[in-house]
């Protein structure tokens, strides 16, 4: 990148972070929600590094990256001090060694196999890394996640893993036709959380519903998203 291009990308950055802020904020407000109570996660992908440096010295705390490789490409100079890393991507089991002691959270544990190595090497790294169950809310063949039936089942199995926490839930729907149909997916979502809450499973606690995205996070907001996870509109178009 050069110089110019980086001053650039550093302005459009601030004015996307403002607005973004501003509209989780209103969004919020809206339903008459705490807009404290909503984290704010930059989905990193594609973002080079020393944009992110900068985003989080101007008061970015969360990010999550999607591959494991550009992860470990960035993760040297990253400014770790000043943020928490989330892994937000598809894992496969025989990656899980590059992201224990390194991320703080991954959002994406879609089978027992997956969890069961995040707890075998988190134990033997005398970690505890959190987790997400990702919700196929969809019902998409082509996409990961647990289905919603399966959800309870699996949390009571892999609920009691050590060296695993599981903190909640995460979603990506599917590409809606319209606000309606968006919506019911979210809802849904947002009652599986409650209902997985309700039933007091072992070790697992639900304090975080992951979903919305640039072009939907008010409406996650206003159906009960606790964290969304913002990439373009935060950084610009990715090429
Ligand atoms: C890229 C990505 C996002 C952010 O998408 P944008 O539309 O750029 O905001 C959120 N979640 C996941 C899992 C992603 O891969």
């Amino acid at each position: 990148m050069t110089e110019s291009l980086f001053a650039e990308r550093c302005q459009d950055f601030d004015e996307n972070f403002s607005r973004i802020r501003e509209r989780m904020e209103k969004a919020a407000l809206s339903c008459g929600r705490n807009p404290e109570d909503i984290t704010l996660l930059a989905a990193v992908k594609t973002v080079p590094v020393e944009l992110i440096n900068y985003a989080l010295k101007k008061g970015l705390r969360v990010i999550g990256e999607n591959r494991v490789q550009e992860f470990l490409e960035k993760y040297d100079r990253l400014l770790k001090d000043q943020c928490e890393c989330q892994f937000i991507g598809r894992l496969q089991s025989n990656k899980v060694k590059y992201l224990i002691g390194k991320v703080t959270c991954i959002q994406s544990v879609d089978s027992l196999k997956l969890a069961k190595e995040i707890s075998r090497l988190s134990s033997n790294a005398g970690e505890v890394t959190q987790a997400l169950v990702e919700v196929n809310i969809g019902r998409e063949e082509n996409k990961g996640g647990i289905l919603p039936e399966a959800l309870e089942e699996f949390l009571r199995e892999a609920g009691g893993l050590p060296g695993i926490q599981f903190k909640g839930l995460m979603a990506i729907p599917p590409v809606c036709e319209d606000q309606g149909e968006l919506c019911r997916y979210f809802s849904a979502m947002f009652q599986y959380y409650v209902d997985m809450r309700e039933k007091k499973i072992d070790n697992v606690s639900m304090e975080c519903l992951s979903m919305g995205m640039s072009s939907d996070f008010e409406e996650a907001i206003r159906c009960g998203a606790t964290m969304v996870r913002i990439g373009s509109s935060l950084f610009g178009k990715r090429s």
